[in-house]
């Protein structure tokens, strides 16, 4: 007797291939028969006439421990209601280990506020550890953070690491991969990692290449140096050889969309001279940013307490506003999304706030760094939502939700609305646009980002495969998540299964915690 049989279903297995009405038999946590017609019993029995069956998605680009949401709310609601069942975290040079000092959890700092953080771990083998006793609703798998491992040898300093620096990182790095991290994310624009050579990053990609593991880029510009850090990011791959992912990849800022062509361009060469490349999107067209990230690099290199001094330096404030005022964005229609304090300006734009505080847009900008903490984080929209259709669509692409999982009411703050709806959102889109087949679609949802990952038995509905699938009511699928109401579970997603265990059924959340916590090893 089976534990679940779902029968007729049509069955999008996420290796692209046409889907098929077929029955799933599913055992524990395994998916043990698929065929027409199934007639054995089973303890569960769900019809799914009408209905398509997919492998759970993995999302490759997630922030839930950055969030702290994977302790806060391991129900990571957002996650698995648009059909999430595997997050990979440890992102943008971010992970919650190893602790190598206590300055190591400041990599993590400017998403949330870690003061009253229980942490009783230090090496990434004890996080796993401490992880593994954690229940998630879905499986859980962590990449180690560059910035991680550097501020746990040399702090707040902004500076090269010395020879017996840089041979203790590479041993915690190596440690970290042999205790079950999938690989190694860099933040390359973040404050920390800014100066980090490319020599240094080449000595770390030799090593994620020998553990056959992931090196995922968060790339040093988005905007205006683009073509520069895309080069950086592939010249690496090229001479290392290494499995390389280029998170959330997008184009900023109006003045350089006609990059794109060349963008586009050089990933697609590359690939096709044998580099493993890879990158992630998701379907938006608004960033989601700490605001301090818009600072020029000179004023927020040496951490938070220097750029502070900077501000109260009339000619070296004057220097910062010159730059905010040069760089083409528009401050004023930015939308503040959370502050690490309550300052009342959530869902304000900077310039309803610059207006209340009769001053210009950047001022209000330096203003509000200062009073709300390093967590004042903003919505830009600032790309051009063709070129995200391309990017999202184009045969190198995994959907990534560059987000976390968040409970469906939390108070004075907005998060971005693909936290709760990247992967419905996609599904509309394509489904509208006739860009990719639906199989294609599923595929960047499933098998794609599974397989760049590592992950073993998951991202197919294949017999011996761990049973993570989505039963979806596809026309009726989409996303409900707006920048102004964020919190709210898409549409379509009828029932979810995170290694055999409904953690939706008919719609709603059962509050059952089946993940597991994955180790590459
Ligand atoms: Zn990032």
């Amino acid at each position: 007797m089976y534990s679940l049989l779902i029968k007729n279903a049509t069955v999008i297995d996420g290796s692209g291939k046409p889907g098929e009405i077929l029955d799933v038999a599913i055992q524990g946590d395994e998916i043990v028969n698929i065929a027409k017609n199934i007639n054995s019993s089973a303890e569960n029995i769900l019809d799914a006439s009408g209905k398509y069956l997919t492998p759970g998605f993995v999302d490759l680009q997630n922030h839930s421990d950055s969030y702290w949401q994977i302790f806060d709310n391991p129900s990571l609601d957002s996650m698995v209601s648009q059909g999430y069942t595997t997050i990979l975290v440890g992102n943008c040079g971010g992970s919650l280990a190893p602790l190598l000092t206590h300055e190591a959890l400041l990599s993590v700092q400017k998403w949330h506020n870690l003061e009253a953080a229980n942490i009783n771990w230090q090496s990434f083998s004890e996080y796993v550890e401490q992880m593994s006793k954690t229940a998630f609703a879905c499986n859980v798998a962590s990449l180690v953070g560059y910035s991680t491992l550097r501020r746990g040898i040399v702090g707040d300093q902004i500076r090269s690491l010395e020879k017996n620096e840089l041979a203790a990182l590479k041993k915690a790095l190596q440690q970290s991969l042999e205790a079950g991290a999938f690989g190694l994310s860099n933040g390359l624009s973040y404050a920390h990692e800014i100066i980090i050579s490319e020599l240094e990053l080449f000595e770390l990609a030799k090593i994620v290449k020998k553990y056959n593991a992931l090196f995922s880029i968060h790339l040093r510009s988005e905007g205006g140096e683009i073509i520069e850090a895309v080069d950086e990011a592939l010249d690496i791959a090229k001479n290392t050889e290494v499995n390389l992912k280029i998170s959330h990849l997008k184009l900023r800022n109006e003045n350089n969309w006609h990059k794109f062509e060349d963008l586009m361009g050089m990933l697609d060469t590359s690939y096709h001279q044998g580099v493993n490349v890879h990158f992630d999107a998701y379907p938006y067209d608004t960033v989601w940013q700490a605001l301090y990230s818009y600072l020029p690099k000179w004023a927020i290199e040496g951490g938070r307490n220097i750029m502070l001094k900077h501000f109260s330096d009339p000619t070296q404030k004057n220097k910062i506003l010159m730059h905010l005022n040069n760089s083409g964005v528009k401050f004023s229609g930015m939308q503040v999304a959370s502050t690490a304090n309550k300052l009342n300006f959530v869902g304000k734009t900077i310039g309803q706030i610059a207006k209340n505080l009769e001053t210009s847009s950047e001022q209000a900008v330096l203003h509000l760094i200062a009073n709300g903490g390093s967590e004042v984080l903003v919505f830009e929209k600032n790309l051009n939502s063709d070129q995200v259709n391309q990017i999202i669509t184009h045969p190198l692409a995994f959907v990534g939700t560059d987000g976390a999982g968040f409970s469906a009411n939390i108070k004075d703050k907005l998060v971005h609305p693909r936290c709760f709806g990247t992967a419905t959102k996609f599904l509309k889109d394509v489904a509208a646009s006739k860009a990719i087949t639906l199989e294609e679609a599923i595929k960047k949802l499933t098998s794609g980002p599974a397989k760049k990952v590592g992950l073993k038995k998951r991202g197919e509905i294949k017999v011996g495969n761990f049973a993570d699938l989505v039963l979806l009511d596809l026309p009726n699928v989409a996303d409900k998540a707006t920048y102004e109401n964020p919190y709210q579970h898409s549409q379509g997603v009828n029932y979810v299964f995170v290694n055999g265990k409904a953690v939706v059924a008919e719609g709603k959340q059962t509050g059952d915690l089946p993940g597991y916590t994955l180790r590459r090893i």
